[in-house]
C-alpha cells in the first residue's frame, strides 16, 4: 500500500465525512478541531486527524462498520491503496 501524504489537497479529496461509519457524534465532537488544523493548514506536524485517516492514525471517535467509500475516493484510486476502514485500523504504513 502506498505511503499517503499528510496534505491539505489530500484532506479536500477525503471524503470520510461523507461516510456512513462517521457517526454524527464523531462529526459534532471532531468539527473544532478538524476546522482549526484546516486553517493552521500544517497537516505535516498535525499529530491527529478525524480524517485522512489512510495517512493519519485510527479515528478515536468512529467505533462500528456501518460501510466505507474509501474504494470511490480519488487519494484511494491515486495511492493503489487497497484496505478499507481505516478509520478503525491503523493504516499499517
Ligand atoms: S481513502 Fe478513505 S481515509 Fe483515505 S482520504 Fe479517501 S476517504 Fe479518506
Ligand atoms: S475510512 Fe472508510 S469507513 Fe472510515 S470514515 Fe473513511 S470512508 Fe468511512
Amino acid at each position: 500500500m502506498g505511503n499517503v501524504e499528510k496534505s491539505m489537497e489530500n484532506l479536500k479529496k477525503c471524503i470520510c465525512m461523507k461516510c456512513p461509519s462517521y457517526s454524527f457524534a464523531c462529526k459534532m465532537k471532531s468539527m473544532p478541531k478538524n476546522v482549526m488544523s484546516m486553517v493552521k493548514g500544517d497537516l505535516e506536524n498535525t499529530e491527529h486527524l478525524e480524517g485522512l485517516f489512510c495517512a493519519f492514525e485510527k479515528s478515536k471517535c468512529i467505533d462500528e462498520e456501518k460501510g466505507c467509500i474509501c474504494a470511490t475516493c480519488d487519494v484511494y484510486k491515486e495511492n493503489e491503496l487497497s484496505n478499507l476502514y481505516y478509520c478503525l485500523e491503523t493504516n499499517g504504513k
